[in-house]
């Protein structure tokens, strides 16, 4: 099964349901596989710890020109519609920053004077802890290609019984990369307006993507009714609600999973794994 957990906003505790969730699942006996695909912040390895693990570059294309064969037409230039070309008489520059690696320029040339190079935006980063894989992304500081990023760290999916994507928050195209090859979307937030309001829209894309999805109340009691309201007019199923509790707070301060830290909780995220696997169940039938 693949799950993803996303938010219409971030600090909703969308990573402490993934981690604990996949931790949960792990002490089932599953074969589960952690994916943090929010690479701008990933965090679910905080609270992880793991001791070793494996590094390395995330690359993605980009044109490498080479002078003395470039006859100043301008056709890669004028082919690239990011802006990453400029021909200024018969010299080619170069704005790796803007290539999005789509080889039109390398194609395009008449004189084969572009060839693809490679350059790093990230790092992929792969550890096992206690029976669970994990695998994460980090984009270098100032770096704006998310979605490739998501992309490199969606495609270290393996063979598991569960794989648990942590999503970007938000709707933009980093959190519609997350969704992508999701069996079921769970969707985190808090009973307030502002909760309902990232919700709608958050639900609203992926019902759009045709996807099945639940909701997680997270800081339950905190709030109002307005969230639990509108799943039920939307048929929304609540599949869990975490209740406002300090000692959830202080676990995700210290780094702590939710699981070891507040008695109950153990049971929460169980029978959450458990309701979603019924899920995966239904839709498959
Ligand atoms: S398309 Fe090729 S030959 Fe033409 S300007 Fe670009 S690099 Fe030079
Ligand atoms: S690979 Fe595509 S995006 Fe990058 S410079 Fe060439 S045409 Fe532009």
């Amino acid at each position: 099964m693949n799950l993803t957990i996303a938010s219409g906003k971030g600090g909703t505790g969308k990573t402490t349901v993934a981690v604990n969730l996949a931790v949960a699942a792990t002490r089932e006996g599953r074969r589960v596989q952690l994916l943090d695909c929010d690479v701008e912040e990933p965090n679910c390895h905080l609270f992880l710890e793991p001791e070793t693990e494996r590094r390395r570059d995330a690359l993605v294309p980009v044109p490498e020109v080479e002078e003395a064969a470039c006859n100043g037409c301008g056709e890669c230039a004028a082919i690239c519609r990011y802006n990453a070309l400029a021909v200024v008489g018969s010299s080619v520059m170069v704005f790796p920053e803007l290539c999005h690696g789509c080889a039109g320029c390398w194609l395009v040339c008449p004189e084969q004077a572009i060839t693809r190079g490679e350059r790093s935006i990230g790092d992929l980063v792969e550890a096992d802890v206690a029976g669970l894989r994990l695998a994460y992304g980090r984009l270098n500081v100032g770096e704006a290609l998310v979605p490739p990023l998501i992309a490199q760290v969606s495609a270290l999916r393996g063979d598991a019984d569960l794989t648990i994507v942590d999503a970007p928050p938000g709707t933009s195209c980093s959190a519609i990369a997350a969704l992508s090859g999701s069996d079921y979307v769970v969707l985190v937030t808090e009973p307030t307006p502002f909760g309902l309001n990232d919700l709608v829209l958050a639900a609203d894309v992926v019902r759009q993507l045709e996807l099945p999805c639940g909701v997680v109340i997270n800081r339950a009691g905190a709030g109002d009714d307005r969230v639990h309201d509108w799943c039920r007019r939307e048929g929304l199923e609540i599949l869990l609600e975490i209740p406002d509790d300090r000692r959830v707070a202080e676990a995700y301060a210290r780094g702590d999973l939710v699981l070891d830290a507040v008695p109950g909780a153990a049971d929460l995220y169980r029978d959450l794994m458990r309701t979603l696997m019924a899920r995966a169940v239904e839709g498959a039938a």
